[in-house]
């Protein structure tokens, strides 16, 4: 039983991202996630000096880092820039360091992606909120 923790649990998330490209380059990552329907705590982080991709492919990872090895996962996103190379194999040519650490959490859990409008789905928007919130939230911020 190579990965029995999280065996037959069900994660539902919904990830966004946020980046002041033109300002700051300080980002934000929002999860809006439900273990067997109901819902967990929402997340938000805040980056310095990133990149809406990143950001996108970063609240994937955190999400994932919410469900355990061997959980059954799906992943709402709007990006994609996330979506691309795990439906549809789009060749990777820029944050190779950060996809790494995503196939790496892939490789260990049971994952459908999908694609998800912006403000298709209220989740989707509470994700965009959310990856706002991580945006403003600068108290431990590195730029002034
Ligand atoms: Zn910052």
């Amino acid at each position: 039983m190579p990965w029995p923790l999280g065996r037959g649990t069900m994660y539902v998330f919904y990830t966004d991202g946020a980046c002041a490209v033109h300002t700051t380059k300080c980002g934000g990552i929002g999860v809006i996630g439900y273990k067997n329907n109901i819902p967990m705590t929402p997340r938000h982080e805040h980056y310095c000096n990133t990149s809406n991709n990143r950001m996108e492919l970063e609240a994937a990872i955190v999400a994932l880092h919410m469900a355990p090895p061997a959980s059954v996962v799906t992943i709402l996103t709007d990006s994609m820039y996330v979506v691309g190379p795990v439906n549809d194999e789009w060749k990777i040519t820029t944050n190779k360091e950060l996809w790494n650490d995503f196939w790496c959490l892939y490789r260990q859990r049971d994952i459908t992606m999908i694609h998800c409008p912006r403000d298709s789905q209220v989740d989707q928007t509470r994700a965009d909120k959310a990856s706002k919130d991580g945006l403003n939230e600068r108290k431990h911020c590195l730029r002034t």
